[in-house]
């Protein structure tokens, strides 16, 4: 019988209770998140991924698998198991001709930026350049360039997977597709991808976009006029809200820093001629504390909240699909945001639509598609252990909020505390579907440490 560690062929780094760099190893982005695993196998070839399957699966260890380690919940890492960590592995290559880009499980959405952006292409990434790839794309995945050309798995090519049961197969809409449907969105419950492949589109490398600051005080009226400028917004257009005490970063006023603010933050991605007329009307509603709208690169945008959210601070987070803001919601919105009690937590109000809309609900295991926002509440604290005010500020404030919400949920926005109920909700009328499929590619429920979805009996 082999023991734990001891994987033959295994040509990463095994790390252990006792090796030195364990407790680097266990850390992930949410500090709050203290978990022990018997082994961390960090692999150096998605081979490597299957020999650590294998071996957990032979000992009956539970397994986790690590991308980018950004998950909220922490379902990158499991107790007394074994974490299959594809951190080491962030390969991108890209084909500029057919304008695709694979991408090994461990990349970053800032490495597949860097290398499709040196070619003036792109596709639809996270807002943060520290995300895993993996994790974001097994969700659905969304960010400034959904409105324009969908969620990140609707970009999805084909995935190499490693199932369950120790084989590995292509899924793509021609080679497994009820499995390819299954992974767009399923979060990470039916195998482990080993290779992504996306579609890139014409981007350019200049976009036109960056906050306009407001006292929270203006943060009625500028809600109000944002409601209906959106409402006829282009595909290229995506304004997102941010409701916060103003952070102590670069590219804030000084005067500015650690005051509530409202920030309306567009991006244009269209013509660049264009862009400055279509954003006229949102200069024109009452004049802001600061307008940071600017010609920039795209790379430079994307990192835009990268130091807001560091790793190894504390967060909790609770998030819903909205409809178009409500009076009831812009009134929630202003009431609660700014009741916290640390600096770093915040209100983010993604704006959605677009082309996610424009494909049918059906199509994916993905959700959000009948949303026009998605909402995080997120609670961020710097120090002082797992336990904060702001978990119970931002529990309430998601309760206030209930009444003027979808009822939906995007899967990689719950927490771990969050129930059966609030998974279904993230699936809604998928959920039947995605407990078959389950069934099928993994009935022993190996693929548990992430939002599960229980296996049909
Ligand atoms: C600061 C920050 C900003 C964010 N911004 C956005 C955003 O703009 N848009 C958005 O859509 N989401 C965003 N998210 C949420 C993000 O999509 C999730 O946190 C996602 O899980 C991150 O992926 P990861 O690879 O880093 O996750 P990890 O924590 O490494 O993994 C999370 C889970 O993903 C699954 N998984 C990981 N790797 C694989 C694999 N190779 N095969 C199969 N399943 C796998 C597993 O179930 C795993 O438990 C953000 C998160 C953070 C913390």
């Amino acid at each position: 019988m082999k023991t734990l560690g001891s994987l033959a062929d295994f040509q990463g780094t095994l790390i252990h209770p006792d090796s030195p760099g364990y407790d680097d190893a266990r850390r992930i982005w949410n500090g709050a998140i203290d978990r022990r695993p018997a082994l961390i196998a960090r692999c150096a070839s998605a081979d490597d991924g299957a020999r650590a399957l294998d071996h957990a699966l032979e000992l009956g260890l539970p397994v986790a698998i690590r991308g980018g380690g950004h998950n909220v919940a922490g379902s990158a890492i499991c107790d007394g198991g074994v974490v299959i960590d594809f951190s080491g592995l962030r390969r991108v290559d890209v084909n500029h001709a057919r304008r695709t880009a694979r991408v090994q499980p461990g990349a970053l959405w800032g490495d597949v930026d860097a290398a499709t952006q040196s070619y003036g292409l792109a596709t639809p990434a996270g807002v943060v350049t520290h995300t895993g790839v993996a994790g974001l794309t097994v969700g659905g995945g969304f960010g400034w360039l959904s409105r324009r050309w969908g969620l990140t798995s609707d970009n999805l090519i084909s995935a190499r997977m490693l199932l369950a049961d120790g084989r590995s197969v292509r899924a793509a809409a021609d080679e497994h597709p009820d499995l390819f449907w299954a992974v767009c969105g399923g979060g990470g419950n039916f195998g482990i991808v080993t290779e992504f492949e996306f579609r890139l589109h014409e981007l350019g490398t200049e976009v036109l976009a960056g906050p306009l600051i407001y006292p929270a005080s203006q943060a009625h009226d500028v809600l109000g006029f944002y409601r209906e400028f959106i409402s006829g917004a282009p595909d290229e257009l995506a304004v997102f809200i941010n409701l916060r005490a103003a952070p102590p970063l670069d590219w804030v006023p000084p005067d500015l820093r650690g005051t509530d603010v409202l920030m309306l933050i567009p991006f244009w991605s269209g013509d660049l001629g264009e862009g400055q007329a279509i954003l006229d009307p949102l200069r024109r509603i009452t004049r802001p504390a600061a307008d940071l709208v600017e010609r920039k690169t795209y790379l430079s945008h994307q990192a835009m909240f990268d130091a807001s959210v560091p790793h190894h601070w504390s967060y909790y987070w609770k998030s819903h699909y909205l409809p178009p803001l409500t009076d009831g919601a812009i009134d929630t919105l202003i009431e609660r945001s700014w009741q916290k009690a640390s600096a770093a937590s915040y209100t983010i109000v993604f704006h959605l639509g677009g082309a996610i809309s424009r494909r049918p609900e059906a199509a994916s295991a993905a959700s959000g598609r009948d949303a026009m926002h998605a909402m995080n509440i997120n609670a961020a604290w710097p120090e002082g252990g797992p336990d904060h005010p702001d978990i119970e500020w931002c529990r309430d404030y998601f309760a206030a909020m209930e009444p003027h919400a979808t009822g939906g949920v995007y899967v990689n926005f719950l927490h771990n505390d969050e129930g059966e109920a609030r998974i279904r909700a993230a699936y809604g009328g998928r959920y039947d579907r995605l407990t078959r499929m389950k069934a099928r590619y993994d009935p022993n429920n190996v693929f548990r440490s992430n939002q599960n979805i229980t296996p049909a009996t």
